[in-house]
């Protein structure tokens, strides 16, 4: 069924419960939204272009379900929790089928993680999703990159490279994004790369533990990157002690996985720093959350991210825009 902007955005509307923070919803030329008092806002945005960061052929589910992901995951990283988003949209066609879709796996985390939609924009177009979500931190505790210190240890969440791991599968043939993979290895990868879990309870468990947090979506090395560059300090990285899992070693070998999870981008687990004096009460997150969490590095004085010691071969950066 092919439908026009008002059809489109009828569909989406009217899967949001009513709420007590939302003045007013969708329907009106601006949300009004009431935020609780002694609290911050954090406030992000992320989009997803077709051929860019996805698969043409992705499920309209799955882009659902990234798209807001993907935004929680950022929210994740500062400890905020999830309040409200707004969902802008172009679409080369209006087609019912696929809306629903998307609304089935955009709503399903949505509705899992307590935001919801307020707003948005709906155009013709080439397919992109954009979000924008805002979430509430107590005033001063938000995890910013910029309060590592000389001493931190460094920590990574669940086993990084698993959602880089599925696209090297996918770019050389051996990987279906939409369907259910044969192999048990594979599909957990490719859950991982079209299903990321922010790590939203953990990044609230980390206000008042960590010094300095940020979302691995550029790559491990190059989020963290990120922190040392706004702490003014150098980070070193064990990469040995970073932990690989069983399927991406098993789809990829050990020195491509190695790498998946040093350079590998879209993972979304959180990256952090912390005392050491916090060891025990991270562990004991860990078990809580039924989420690893390992140590794998330091901050040292300096600047720049090193791998044992000495600078990493190759681009450091992850994945970039208008680059080259
Ligand atoms: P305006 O022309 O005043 O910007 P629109 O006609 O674009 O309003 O949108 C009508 C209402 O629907 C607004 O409240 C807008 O926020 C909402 N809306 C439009 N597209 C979406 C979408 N993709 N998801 C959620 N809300 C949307
Ligand atoms: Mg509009």
């Amino acid at each position: 069924m092919s439908l026009d902007e008002f059809g489109l955005i009828e569909r989406i509307a009217r899967r949001v419960p009513a709420r007590a923070d939302i003045v007013l919803g969708i329907g009106d030329d601006a949300a009004l939204l009431q935020p609780s008092p002694e609290q911050q806002l954090a406030v992000t945005a992320d989009t997803l272009n077709a051929g860019v960061h996805f698969p043409l052929e992705t499920a309209a589910a799955d882009l659902g379900w990234k798209a807001l992901a993907v935004n929680l995951s950022d929210l994740a990283a500062m400890g905020a929790t999830p309040v409200w988003c707004t969902l802008s949209l172009s679409l080369p066609e209006a087609d019912a089928a696929w809306i629903d879709g998307f609304a089935d796996g955009l709503f399903a985390l949505a509705d899992a993680s307590g935001i919801a939609l307020v707003g948005g924009d709906t155009t013709r177009g080439p397919l992109s999703v954009s979000i924008t979500a805002m979430g509430r931190v107590p005033a001063a505790q938000a995890l910013r990159r910029d309060g590592a210190r000389p001493g931190d240890d460094v920590w990574i969440s669940g086993c990084p490279g698993e959602a880089a791991g599925a696209l090297r599968l996918w770019q050389q043939g051996r990987l279906d994004v939409r369907g259910v993979a044969a192999d048990a290895g594979h599909e957990r990868l490719r859950e991982r790369l079209q299903r990321p879990t922010p790590r939203l309870a953990l990044g609230r468990a980390l206000r008042g533990l960590a010094h300095a947090a940020a979302d691995v979506s550029d790559g491990l090395l190059a989020d963290l990157g990120h922190i040392a560059a706004r702490s003014g300090v150098a980070a070193v990285v064990q990469a040995d002690a970073v932990p690989l899992s069983a399927a991406l070693c098993g789809a990829l070998g050990d020195a491509a996985a190695g790498d998946c999870a040093l350079r590998g981008g879209d993972d979304y687990e959180l990256c952090f720093t912390a005392a050491p004096a916090r060891r025990a009460a991270l562990q004991a997150l860990a078990a809580h959350l039924a989420l690893p969490l390992t140590r794998i590095g330091r901050i040292e004085a300096g600047e720049g991210v090193h791998c044992a010691g000495a600078p990493v071969a190759g681009p450091a950066h992850g994945y970039r825009h208008f680059a080259g």
